[in-house]
């Protein structure tokens, strides 16, 4: 009996049998329901119309993926659908013959990476690459993925008799909850939106059996700890804290029921990522043994405090800034265990050193750089913090290379982002999603062409979208945006946003990328990216490029006598002079776009030596409402990932690819089930006025072979005994 899971039937058989229906249907001209289309090259014609009102179709009839030839549409249900993602189903696929024959499911291309990991000769490692906008979807899709793996690539023996094995996969997935704790945040467009890129590479050995996992992180939005819209959070383990700590942990942690932080905006709103349960059990799992634990959420709550500093002008440009709560100085220092007066001091008074006998100067703040600093120290802690938890969760799930072969590797990166303020941020991430695309385009295109020219068929060449122009404009040599704005911090000089923005169209005005900036009475520049034109604001943008930590900062956490905060920033063994350059220094400045392009070049060689597959999660609607889809929401989101053309190429390519002698197996028995009456020599022939072998009559004996099968499935049917 065939059983119903969601739309998915539970005989694979009978599914084949369906799905093939379908194309043959469509082939020979049939009507197909929008709803039924599985794959997006389907429709016709392919335009963002078309493929919207069949995506509309499909979410309508709560079904949520959908094959776009090479890639898969995820729209957000914005709802539970528990049973779509059930251990049974995942099982389904796992088993079935043909996954991709299946509903459109992340299962199938979990199933697929998995299954060339498996049978390749010379295995090949895999990726997947889910993007999309905020709150579409991806980190949900990739622990959705993560879970599916756990299931299909566990060890098969049982939880007594490996529970190494079995820890593996579970301390895999228990990263989860703290790196979300940790670099999540609820902003306006996600309650619990990923503030971080994470590459998570998950290591099979030779049973194919998942034996270790290792996470890379991109570009943490630190400014977040010290910084946030007032409709916005800070990092949900802030929360987490303040809601979930015990009484003694309260006392413990200076956090009274009801204290008021001022980096904590939005308090109230209870989230269900807001479960400190959650967190600390995971980190257990993951061996952050307890008085670890309470040692990083001490030093959390030192930060709370800090935050709550303030200071006043002393009048005197000589004197400086007073703090206007001694209280909140005193406990920050407490729970850092720093000492109180440097700790004052540091945040007061810059140190320069100049002049030929390096003399050192000390300058009072004003109470906007006090502020700065203490902004900045938060953000140091709290970057480095996280980069630790990272290279702990490392340690701990991270197998010894010895023991695995391939891996399959995850990336949940942000998605394309324009706003109507944007800054060296979305530079960043705009630049890493047209390295994407890049790696996308090429990456299809080369494997469409190899491929054909092994089978020596014939095709014409789509004429894609070419977007190395832009990666030029953006990260070229000798002359680029990134090589402007690193230029500029490695110069030190005062330069104004209007001046940055000047060179930056004098010295690229030949890049046909580089928009005309007409109309925006700020400083900034236009980039026409692949998908869409963005104007970025060149006020600041130097500042944050250097994100410059005054060493003095530095110097006073190491002074800390906690244990963690000593681990965070251990004393420098050759103390050199630190103090603040002059201004004559030269040294190459490490910048943030020097530092994310090279960590993103590296991400790019791993994807380049893997087979990469690709899912892109749509957002249905802003509000995160289940069953309504917005049509200009969702358009700009197609057309932002260049959807239409992804399905053009594969559309150009051909879309069923059987190898000969499965197609004889699966369908020389129907030739016999529903012989072809022989021709009859007074009747025309239908190959009639077309020479053998040529194209028309090809197409004409496939046509017939094709109504033949097609009236042969309800045979075929009553024939087999239904699963
Ligand atoms: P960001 O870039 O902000 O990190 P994101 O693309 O990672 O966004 P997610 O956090 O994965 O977005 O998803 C946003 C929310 O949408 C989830 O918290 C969840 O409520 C809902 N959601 C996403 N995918 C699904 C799904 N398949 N089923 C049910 N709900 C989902
Ligand atoms: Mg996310």
């Amino acid at each position: 009996m065939l059983q119903q899971v969601n739309g998915h039937s539970s005989g694979s058989d009978a599914q084949g049998r369906e799905s093939l229906r379908e194309d043959l249907q469509e082939f020979l001209g049939g009507e197909v329901p929008l709803h039924q289309l599985d794959d997006l090259t389907k429709v016709n014609p392919v335009t963002l119309e078309t493929v919207l009102r069949c995506l509309q179709a499909r979410y309508t009839a709560d079904t949520f993926y959908t094959n776009a030839g090479c890639t898969l549409v995820a729209l957000n249900p914005f709802k539970p659908v528990p049973q779509l993602y059930s251990p049974e189903l995942m099982r389904e696929y796992h088993a079935a013959p043909q996954p991709q024959k299946l509903k459109p499911h992340i299962f199938t291309v979990g199933e697929q990476t998995y299954r060339n990991v498996r049978s390749l000769i010379e295995p090949v490692n895999q990726s997947i690459v889910v993007s999309g906008e905020s709150g579409a979807g991806k980190t949900w899709t990739s622990r959705c993925l993560m879970k599916f793996y756990a299931v299909v690539a566990a060890s098969p023996t049982s939880w007594e008799s490996h529970k190494i094995a079995e820890r593996i996969e579970q301390r895999i997935l228990n990263s989860n909850p703290v790196m979300e704790a940790f670099g999540n945040a609820c902003t306006l467009r996600n309650n619990n939106s990923s503030r971080f890129g994470k590459f998570i590479q998950l290591q099979l050995n030779r049973d194919h059996q998942m034996t270790g996992a290792a996470i890379q992180t991109y570009l943490l939005e630190k400014t977040r700890v010290a910084c946030q819209d007032s409709t916005e959070r800070n990092f949900h383990i802030f929360y987490q804290i303040c809601k979930g700590a015990s009484a003694d942990e309260r006392l413990q942690w200076h956090l009274p029921e009801g204290a008021a932080f001022s980096w904590l905006p939005n308090p109230e709103r209870t989230l269900e990522e807001d479960c400190f349960e959650v967190t600390r059990e995971a980190m257990l799992h993951l061996g952050i043994d307890a008085p670890t634990q309470n040692n990083i959420f001490q030093a959390l709550a030192g930060l709370l405090h800090l935050g709550n500093i303030r200071f006043a002008d002393s009048g005197d440009e000589a004197q400086p800034c007073r703090p206007m709560d001694d209280g909140a100085v005193r406990t920050s220092a407490l729970l850092l265990r720093l000492p109180e007066d440097p700790l004052l001091e540091t945040l007061r008074i810059r140190t320069i050193r100049a002049g030929r006998q390096q003399q050192v100067f000390r300058k009072p703040c004003s109470q906007a750089e006090c502020d700065t600093r203490r902004d900045c120290l938060a953000k140091l802690v709290y970057a480095r913090l996280f980069d630790w938890l990272v290279s702990v969760i490392n340690s701990s799930v991270c197998a010894d290379p010895a023991s695995w072969t391939t891996f399959i590797g995850l990336l949940d990166v942000y998605g394309f982002e324009s706003f109507p303020h944007n800054s060296l941020e979305q530079l960043c991430i705009n630049y890493a999603n047209e390295k994407l695309q890049q790696h996308f385009v090429a990456h299809y295109l080369r494997a469409q062409q190899e491929e054909y020219a092994v089978e020596g068929l014939e095709w014409s060449f789509v004429n894609y979208q070419d977007n190395q122009t832009c990666l030029d404009l953006i990260e070229g040599s000798p002359i680029s945006i990134c090589s402007l704005i690193n230029e500029e911090c490695r110069l030190n000089r005062p330069s104004s946003a209007a001046q940055l923005q000047t060179r930056i169209e004098s010295a690229l005005a030949g890049s046909p990328c580089l928009g005309h900036n007409k109309l925006s009475p700020e400083p900034s520049f236009v980039v026409l990216h692949y998908a869409g034109s963005v104007r970025y604001h060149t006020a600041g943008l130097v500042e944050k490029n250097k994100d410059p930590i005054p060493p003095e900062l530095t110097r006073l956490l190491q002074q800390s006598q906690d244990t963690l905060l000593k681990v965070l920033f251990p004393a420098d063994p050759e103390e050199k002079s630190q103090e603040e350059p002059s201004g004559q220094s030269r040294a190459p400045v490490l910048t943030v776009v020097s530092k994310f392009k090279a960590s993103l070049e590296q991400l790019l060689q791993v994807l380049q030596a893997t087979t990469p597959h690709y899912i892109r999660c749509i957002k249905p609607n802003s509000q995160g409402r289940a069953q309504a889809l917005h049509r200009e929401e969702v358009l700009n989101q197609l057309e932002a990932c260049g959807l239409v053309e992804t399905i053009h190429i594969s559309a150009a390519g051909f879309p069923i690819r059987v190898s000969h002698r499965t197609f004889v197996e699966r369908y020389a028995s129907l030739r016999r089930l529903h012989p072809r009456a022989p021709p009859d020599p007074h009747s025309p022939s239908p190959d009639e006025g077309h020479s053998e072998g040529s194209p028309h009559a090809e197409q004409a004996t496939l046509r017939a072979l094709l109504q033949d099968i097609l009236h042969t499935l309800p045979a075929l049917e009553a024939a087999t005994p239904a699963a």
